[in-house]
């Protein structure tokens, strides 16, 4: 007789938002990979449709029910998940949207598969929401990164007590929660033995990490120890805030041989009347010290940011004085952001608040000094020999990779390059990225 053969059931997946959502919603489809169903694409007909989602502003909200909508036509039998930041701030309303089978927020997630296949059993609803701001622990989802790339993104960290005006995150992501030393090690040791050459620490709030221990592990620490383990060539932080890198922590990071020398500090406005409306924590003159220290200590740092323009009550006054700050503190990016008044938060309640069209002609002006100040810093790179990461080659044959200091280049080469880390002479600045020439030795 011939047996029946049981195909394996397909889970889909569709992240909206963040660098840490897509890190837990791979380390999702991990745990269902893990159970042996198949990963398919969001456009395919699946058994499972998990969304992971954003509510940082509204449009992530809007957005999130539209897909949620969509997988339920796409499959009306599938069982569908909405997890994360809206599943967390509206879980009732998430509810509601036909085709809803199963509510997880920003807790509970290594429980998904559970959840997902208890629902499909049963042909219940469930809602696994809980108060994330009573919750003390970081949630451990095992995950051993993702396979393509050269770099793998390990978070360290859950939660955000900042509560800037503009910012729906600590309503969402609760207070801060630090993952343990040992766990870092672990996961950190699986993706060395992966294969991985370069990690990038990542949480909501990184530069909190360890505050909710008691004389526990703190940043350096864990990036002290990480430097330690074998295959590890490369350490990234995905983003740290000006003050908390004080003195002490800037030499002690300068002294380890696979710190990357780059780092992203949100700056969000050059205005001081605008930082206090925002309630940032720091002046415009102490972010520009903390800029002076890091680039006396690692002179050749790549250093990006964030900015918000059209806040409300920015004139054109403190537009001027932002843009002025950014050109004179050099970045070698900018990330911009219009603001968009996220309710729940007190500056959606803000008066004055910015006409559409002049937030987008601020943002497009601040884009174009972005290219320019990355252009300037590629510029200074040019004629140096520095090491890059080999990620991909691209449709007309060039091969990508980044510095430490986070400038792509691209080689000519006829080799496999891919994870491979090479001293490469810069050559000449073209747009976006630095043309090279493998050092031969
Ligand atoms: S520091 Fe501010 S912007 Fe960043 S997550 Fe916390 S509240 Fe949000």
């Amino acid at each position: 007789m011939i047996g029946e053969v049981i195909m394996p059931k397909k889970v889909a997946f569709y992240t909206l938002g963040c660098k840490v959502n897509q890190y837990e919603s791979d380390a999702m489809a991990e745990l269902f990979k893990n159970r042996g169903y198949e990963l398919v694409g969001f456009d395919d007909v699946a058994d499972v449709y998990v969304i992971n989602t954003c509510t940082v502003t509204n449009e992530g909200a809007r957005k999130s029910r539209q897909i949620i909508r969509k997988a339920a036509r796409r499959n009306p039998e599938a069982t569908i998940a909405v997890v994360g930041c809206y599943a967390q701030l509206e879980a009732e309303e998430v509810s509601r949207i036909p085709g809803v089978d199963v509510v997880v927020g920003t807790k509970d997630r290594h429980k998904i598969v559970d959840l997902v296949e208890q629902a499909g059993k049963n042909n219940e609803k469930i809602i696994e929401v809980e108060d994330i701001m009573q919750t003390r622990n970081f949630e451990e989802i095992a995950f051993r990164g993702h396979r393509q790339r050269t770099r793998a993104f390990l978070k360290i960290q859950e939660g955000c007590n900042m509560f800037c005006s503009y910012c729906i995150i600590p309503y969402v992501r609760g207070p801060v929660r630090s993952r343990t030393l040992e766990s870092i090690i672990r996961e950190a040791e699986n993706l060395a033995g992966d294969g991985f050459k370069e990690i990038v620490l990542t949480g909501i709030h990184l530069g909190l990490y360890g505050a909710d221990f008691k004389g526990g592990p703190t940043l350096y620490d864990v990036i002290e120890r990480l430097s330690r383990i074998e295959g590890i060539k490369r350490i990234r932080l995905s983003s740290i805030e000006a003050m908390e890198l004080s003195d002490d922590l800037i030499k002690k990071l300068a002294s380890l041989d696979n710190f990357c020398h780059h780092f992203h500090i949100p700056l969000q406005s050059g205005s001081d009347r605008i930082l206090k409306l925002m309630n940032r924590r720091y002046t415009t003159a102490e972010f520009e010290e903390r800029l002076r220290f890091i680039r006396d200590i690692m002179p050749d740092v790549g250093i990006t940011t964030d900015v918000i323009v059209g806040f409300p009550g920015e004139t054109d006054e403190d537009f001027e004085i932002t843009r002025k700050f950014i050109e004179r503190a050099a970045f070698s990016r900018l990330h911009v952001f219009k603001f968009s008044p996220r309710k729940g938060t007190p500056a959606a309640e803000m008066p004055d608040q910015i006409p559409g069209p002049v937030k987008e002609s601020r943002s497009r002006e601040l884009i174009r000094l972005s290219r320019r100040l990355e252009r300037d810093f590629r510029d200074g790179l040019t004629g140096k020999v520095l090491d890059v990461l080999f990620e991909e080659r691209d449709n007309r044959g060039l091969y990508h990779g980044l510095t430490d200091n986070y400038i792509r280049v691209a080689v000519w080469s006829d080799q496999d390059l891919h994870n491979r880390l090479l001293p490469v002479r810069l050559i000449e600045n073209r747009d976006e990225y630095i043309f090279g020439e493998i050092k031969k030795f």
